[in-house]
């Protein structure tokens, strides 16, 4: 079989080293857990003949190709001259390595209570088109997350999945999460994402010194208000499941802080700061939510029932 992998999980934790990629419903579940952020990053434009090698395999692109990266790029990502991704996740400390929901005992704490949707796609991309999902599993093997795990093995093994092989993703479960976690980002770009990124289009994507602070093959994060302003402005309930989603975050980034300067480490100051000043940016955001804002309006007498925004927010409108 070409392009064969095969993948188990023994939940050992290790790809557990940073907070997750989590749809802003996921961020307001676990709002006493995980700091919300917005991380911005490029996705390389691809064109006809570029050849994609991780290790022995290699793919050379075709028409086929560019239209999956295409229609990827048209429903989840945001185009100006490039091609960027705007996604909310969880933020900590880089010092701690670690997820916030990874247990001491090596396993994730929320597995069976609202465990991210992006960690059921885990050790696949959805950003890539499934017929190239080979390559994300062997860049995988070998990157340093991975690394001294044997979760993923080039073709078909007795005691594990067979994950991708003939340019097909075999296992339906797999399919399945990927087809949920794009399902998510299309609707938080609907949501808040195309609002945020109009809002953001002047002073970042349209000016190249700005544009710079992406860092290559990372993120630039920025506080998670932006998101919040958009969705706020759409009725009295979402205005008041963003405040108390204030209310939480500003209370756990105060611990986080916190234990931050009791490990007095050099490394953890540039994250304090920016903390800090996502602190800032919800007091700000608290003060004008704080004030009626006139999308927001609900007629008298009638029991409100949930928007539809309102309803996503909590969970019931996936
Ligand atoms: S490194 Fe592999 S085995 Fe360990 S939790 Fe991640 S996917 Fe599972
Ligand atoms: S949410 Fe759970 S599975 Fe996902 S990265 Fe954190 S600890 Fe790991």
């Amino acid at each position: 079989m070409v392009n064969a992998f095969s993948f188990v999980c023994t939940a050992c934790g290790k790809c557990c080293n940073s907070p997750p990629a989590m749809a802003l419903p996921e961020l307001f579940r676990h709002r006493d857990r995980i700091i919300g952020c917005i991380a911005i990053g490029r996705v390389p434009r691809r064109r006809v003949g570029e050849r994609l090698r991780v290790g022995r395999h290699e793919t050379v692109l075709d028409a086929a190709d560019i239209a999956a990266f295409d229609s990827i790029a048209d429903t989840l990502l945001y185009r100006t001259g490039d091609i960027f991704s705007i996604m909310t996740q969880g933020y900590d400390y880089p010092s701690l390595a670690r997820c916030p929901a990874l247990a001491d005992d090596g396993r994730c704490a929320i597995h069976l209570n609202g465990k991210p949707v992006t960690c059921e796609v885990v050790p696949l991309d959805p950003l890539v088109p499934d017929t190239l999902q080979h390559l994300v599993l062997a860049g995988r093997n070998q990157s340093a997350a991975y690394l001294g795990t044997d979760c993923i093995q080039e073709g078909e093994r007795a005691d594990a999945v067979l994950m991708t092989a003939e340019g097909e993703i075999k296992d339906a479960n797999a399919r399945d999460a990927l087809a949920r976690r794009r399902r998510a980002l299309e609707r938080e770009r609907e949501v808040w994402g195309r609002a945020v990124f109009e809002s953001l289009r002047k002073d970042l994507f349209d000016s190249p010194g700005a544009l710079a602070r992406i860092p290559a093959g990372g993120f630039l994060t920025i506080s998670i208000v932006p998101a919040l302003l958009a969705v706020a402005s759409t009725s009295a309930g979402c205005r008041q499941s963003c405040l108390d989603y204030i209310d939480s975050q500003l209370a756990l980034i105060d611990r986080s802080i916190e234990q931050a300067l009791f490990r007095r480490r050099l490394d953890d100051r540039p994250v304090t700061h920016e903390l800090r000043g996502f602190t800032q940016a919800y007091q700000r955001a608290k003060a004008l939510l704080g004030t009626p804002l006139p999308a927001m309006e609900v007629e008298s007498g009638a029991r409100p029932s949930l928007s539809p925004i309102e309803a996503y927010l909590s969970g019931a409108g996936r």
